[in-house]
């Protein structure tokens, strides 16, 4: 059987990361890029707020570039992704593609986490056109035009009041008659002039043309269907870690999120590490993935040198 010093599970800015310094630090890492090599980042077109890039970068570019990058400095980066796990004994047991074994001695769980999404046809057929479950991301490009967030968490409610800085006009698209989020951030909103809540509204469909997203068809609890006019569509109705295959050993929250030892990767299980959204729930940035695979090579690195 295969038996390699540091694996890496998952191919996003946490992962590439995490080879990158564990390369260097000479520690062989094997990176598994899962079924979505790039992660999250390659939903979205041009990221504009990853430092080091003043004109912006093409979110592909970057993604690519961080694997040769890792590539280049001798990580072993393959296709495939790890179908099970056995984290109770040493060295660690994996499964790749449901046939292969391996065992590692050290393993940084770089798993990520994907936006929940409505699930209609035409969200799909827009996404990258106008719908985004990334203001932070995207927010930008709808600059003084009018646009939904669909949520009333806290994520919806700072995303709105993120976008409603740089737009004109921001509807939140509410199912029910109270947000979830907290007083704080109720506060914020109801504070912020350009925002209209829509209460008891769902979205049925998102409307669009060639050049995409132009609005969006709503249904009021009472039956009422209505159109809105929008040039961009935001998701914040929460998102999914993907931490399942390791939550029979790994410590997470209520959300699935896994939880780290203060300010390090460290998880409960000695020689595990976690970084990345799959360990995130606040700040779901590729910059701050990045550095918490920084974070989990140093860490894998000192362990192995114990
Ligand atoms: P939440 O699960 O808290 O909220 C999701 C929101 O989306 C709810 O309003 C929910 O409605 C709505 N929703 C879910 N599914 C649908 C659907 N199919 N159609 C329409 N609306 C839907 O997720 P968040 O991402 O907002 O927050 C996740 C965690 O992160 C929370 O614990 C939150 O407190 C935390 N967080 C904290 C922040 C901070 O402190 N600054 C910032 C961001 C997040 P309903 O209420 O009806 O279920």
């Amino acid at each position: 059987m295969e038996k390699v010093k540091c694996l890496i599970i998952g191919g996003g800015p946490a992962g590439y990361t995490a080879a990158i310094y564990a390369a260097r630090a000479a520690i062989s890492p094997v990176l598994y890029e899962g079924l979505e090599p790039g992660g999250q980042l390659t939903t979205t077109t041009v990221v504009e707020n990853f430092p080091g890039f003043p004109n912006g970068v093409d979110a592909n570019a970057l993604m690519s570039d961080m694997r040769s990058q890792a590539v280049r400095l001798g990580a072993d980066i393959r296709r495939g992704a790890v179908t099970a796990a056995d984290l109770s004994v040493r060295p660690f047991k994996l499964t790749i593609d449901g046939s292969t074994e391996l065992e590692a001695e050290t393993v940084i769980i770089a798993t990520g986490a994907t936006a929940k999404y409505l699930g209609l046809p035409s969200e799909q057929k827009f996404r990258g056109l106008g719908v985004s479950a990334c203001a932070t991301c995207d927010g930008f490009f709808y600059r003084r035009k009018d646009v939904a967030v669909v949520g009333g968490g806290d994520t919806a409610c700072e995303e709105a009041t993120y976008l409603a800085g740089l737009c004109n006009k921001v509807y939140m698209i509410v199912r029910r008659d109270v947000l979830r989020a907290s007083a704080a951030m109720q506060e914020r909103v109801a504070a912020t002039p350009n925002i209209e809540i829509l209460w008891n509204c769902n979205t049925r469909e998102v409307l669009g043309d060639s050049s995409g997203v132009t609005g969006a068809r709503l249904e009021r609890k009472d039956g009422e269907v209505f159109d809105i006019a929008i040039d961009g569509f935001f998701l914040a109705i929460g998102h999914h870690p993907q931490s399942e295959l390791f939550s029979k050993w790994i410590k997470t929250d209520e959300a699935g999120y896994i939880v780290t030892d203060g300010r390090s990767s460290a998880t409960n299980v000695e020689g595990v590490f976690a970084a990345g959204d799959v360990q995130d729930p606040h700040y779901r940035q590729a910059i701050t993935a990045a550095a918490s695979g920084c974070r989990a090579a140093l860490d894998a690195e000192k362990y192995l040198k114990r």
